[in-house]
């Protein structure tokens, strides 16, 4: 014991040596003698009973020593078990002044070589009262944050850094008021205080943000964020940006990481929680050089922007009819970078506007000159509804057009469908002024958003452009043709246009066509060209190109004149699919790449095979049960004009049958019909 005594005299001697003057205070309390050994002289500086040399026994400290807030509960030393951890304790000391001096004290468990824990180390200040907790909410404040990670990094603790924003806490301090605002802080407060534990520590931050350090546990951070929101669900919900940290990170870093992830988790929603990640850095540092680099470009006279122009087609005759102007953008750092990257970057910087009347009036100079070869092209041009916002909108579009010169009529204006065109009253009185001008708006991506069809007959619109999603591959989607099938019978009913973006196949559009659209865009006629290779193309009769699309026109045509004989018209399609739906007898269409695709299947069909989702099902699997194609089938061709009969016995069914068949073109693709009829009388041969 002697020996113990000696070495730690000599021990906290050196530590007062170096504490002396600053306003650290160190002790190590031994758990075997239960005795707290301190530097300086705490005794005379918070007037609490005398030390017995430099040590107070557990009973001396009893009497004065309180948890944070308890006037009755004092500390448990054998709370602190876990030798890996920092742990962080507040006290109260109670003088015999009769003051209370708050303490927060840093406590870290030693063991000796057996193993066992044997000492309690710690440091403590006295003076956190001030600067350390936040008089609001008496949660620890962000100084006493950085602190803390600080004393955790430097002891070689890892963990998390979770920093929490309350979702919209601007539009709740505007709709209802700021003290109810304020009293929003203060309960979100009270369940983050609540929270608190031996791993969880909670801070209030600036604002409406808020901070807990915590264990590095991915899981256990989700589940306390779900918590957390679970509670204050009646209120608000509050989304979460997570960055882990260990040994030797700089504190600044971590804390800018977990703040770009709760941005990033705002962005993408409320009640949400990111993690940072190496990705997240890198996103976040390009679109840092990105946005620096546009912001540059655009007071550089729009430097490294250009234009390109794609074709779009009339669905009646495939001659060309007008362009739409895509923006292009040439970074100096990456090269070429996508429109759907770099325009909400440039929307975000605000700087749409000066952007939109940039690109507007290059797509109207190109107009002015193509007219006076093709003069009837028109110009599309994409708009932000940020543009749509700007005060002088409908100035700027008038003013450029009597510069170049050119009537309204040459104009479409594309909108994307988005929630701010919900409010179509507003921008209705927008769409008049342009309908007086004649110039047209387009809806753009049309069903990817909100709107419903029959928002159609509430807005002042004059096209309707099919997002490419619904286009691709509808000769295989029964689905995909009957909503754009419908989409066009309502759109026409209204007197509004119908474009189909994105057409890439010649199957797709065989199919298309049959619907009716008005105008067609897509890579199959073109992907969007410079000016020039757009001149070759339709201006330059000289030109190779020139010559490849007329032929490609003529090709179009004539596929266009087959499908009309195939199509029955309309009106007699409908009529006979009710005839064909009716009938007692079995009919169904296959076609598809191996010529067994079950497409259609009439209603007596569905009902005998008790197959109603025949579409991706093979005509073998639904007509026979079976997983492979039938040998006769295999073997059987069928011919192009008069039907075929054979007789076949179908187990599945139990039923002799006589099959009628005969092959067709079936939405520009060639199919094969059957027309299946029970045979009553015969026996199976
Ligand atoms: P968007 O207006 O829907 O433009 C159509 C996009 O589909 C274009 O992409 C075009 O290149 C692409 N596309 C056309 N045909 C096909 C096809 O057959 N297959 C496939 N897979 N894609 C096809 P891009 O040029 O990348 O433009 C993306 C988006 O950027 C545009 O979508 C538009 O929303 C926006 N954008 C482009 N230029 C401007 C502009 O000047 N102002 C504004 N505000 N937005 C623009
Ligand atoms: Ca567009
Ligand atoms: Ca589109």
């Amino acid at each position: 014991m002697d020996t113990t005594k000696d070495f730690l005299k000599k021990y906290f001697d050196s530590l007062n040596f170096i504490v002396e003057g600053t306003d650290e205070n160190a002790f190590a309390y031994s758990l075997a003698g239960k005795k707290a050994y301190f530097t300086g002289t705490p005794d005379k500086k918070y007037k609490l009973p005398p030390m017995t040399e430099n040590y107070y026994t557990l009973s001396d400290l009893m009497s004065f020593w309180r948890i944070k807030g308890c006037r009755n509960e004092v500390p448990d030393p054998s709370s602190i078990t876990n030798p890996d951890k920092v742990y962080v304790r507040d006290f109260d000391l109670l003088c015999e002044d009769g003051r209370v001096v708050p303490i927060r004290s840093y406590l870290k468990l030693l063991c000796g070589e057996d193993g066992k824990p044997s000492w309690i180390i710690g440091k403590y200040y006295d003076d956190y009262a001030s600067n350390d907790i936040d008089s609001e909410t008496e949660l620890s404040t962000e100084k006493r944050l950085l602190d803390d990670l600080k004393v955790d990094i430097s002891s070689g603790v890892s963990g998390a850094l979770v920093i929490m924003g309350i979702d919209d806490m601007k539009s709740i301090n505007t709709k209802y008021g700021r003290t109810f605002g304020t009293g929003i802080l203060h309960f979100v407060a009270s369940v983050l205080k609540k929270t608190e534990s031996d791993s969880v520590n909670a801070y209030r931050l600036d604002g409406d943000k808020f901070a807990l350090k915590t264990d590095n546990d991915k899981s256990k951070i989700l589940s306390l964020h779900e918590r957390i929101n679970r509670e204050i669900e009646s209120q608000c919900t509050i989304s979460a940006g997570v960055a882990f940290y260990a040994e030797g990170d700089d504190v600044g870093i971590v804390y800018q990481s977990a703040e770009n992830a709760m941005d990033r988790a705002k962005f993408s929603g409320k009640a949400n929680c990111e993690f940072y990640t190496e990705e997240l850095l890198e996103s976040e540092i390009s679109s840092y050089t990105l946005r620096e680099e546009l912001r540059n470009s655009i007071s550089n006279g729009f430097e490294g922007f250009y234009l390109n122009f794609q074709p779009q087609i009339s669905g009646k005759n495939f001659e060309i009819i007008g362009a739409e102007s895509l923006l292009r953008y040439t970074s100096p750092s990456r090269g070429f970078v996508g429109p759907d990257e770099f325009i909400p970057v440039i929307e975000q910087i605000g700087l749409i506007p000066q952007v939109g009347k940039w690109v507007l009036e290059q797509a109207l100079t190109k107009c002015a000159y193509w007219r006076r070869y093709l003069p009837d092209i028109r110009i599309s041009v994409n708009v932000s509804y940020l543009q749509l916002k700007e005060d002088d909108f409908v100035e700027q579009i008038l003013g450029s057009l009597k510069k170049f010169g050119l009537p309204g009529n040459c104009l479409t204006l594309e909108l994307t469908e988005s929630i701010q065109l919900q409010n179509f009253n507003e921008y209705n009185k927008l769409f008049k002024i342009f309908e007086a001008e004649g110039i047209d708006i387009a809806i753009d991506d049309f069903g990817t958003g909100y709107s419903s069809l029959s928002y159609l007959k509430s807005i002042d619109i004059d096209e309707v452009k099919i997002d490419r999603c619904f286009i691709v591959n509808i000769q295989r989607s029964a689905y995909n043709y009957r909503l754009l099938n419908n989409t066009v019978d309502l759109a026409h009913s209204v007197q509004i246009r119908v474009c189909c973006e994105g057409v890439e196949t010649e199957e797709e559009l065989m199919t298309l066509m049959q619907a009716h659209p008005d105008v067609l865009q897509g890579y199959l006629f073109s992907k969007p060209l410079s000016e020039e290779a757009f001149e070759n193309k339709y201006i330059n009769s000289e030109s190779e190109e020139y010559i490849r699309t007329v032929t490609q026109k003529k090709h179009y045509q004539e596929l266009e004149r087959q499908i009309c004989v195939e199509d029955v018209g309309k009106i007699e399609k409908d009529i006979l699919r009710a005839i064909v739906d009716n009938m007692e007898e079995m009919v169904y269409v296959c076609a598809g790449d191996d010529g067994y695709d079950m497409v259609y299947l009439n209603s007596a069909g569905c009902k005998k095979t008790g197959v109603y989702e025949y579409i991706g099902k093979k005509c073998y699997e639904v007509m026979m049960n079976r997983t492979s194609p039938c040998e006769l089938c295999r073997s059987n061709i069928v011919s192009n004009g008069d039907m075929q009969m054979r007789k076949v016995y179908n187990q599945h069914l139990d039923m002799n049958c006589l099959l009628r068949e005969r092959s067709i073109i079936w939405r520009g693709e060639r199919a094969h019909l059957t027309f299946v009829n029970e045979l009553k009388d015969e026996n199976q041969d």
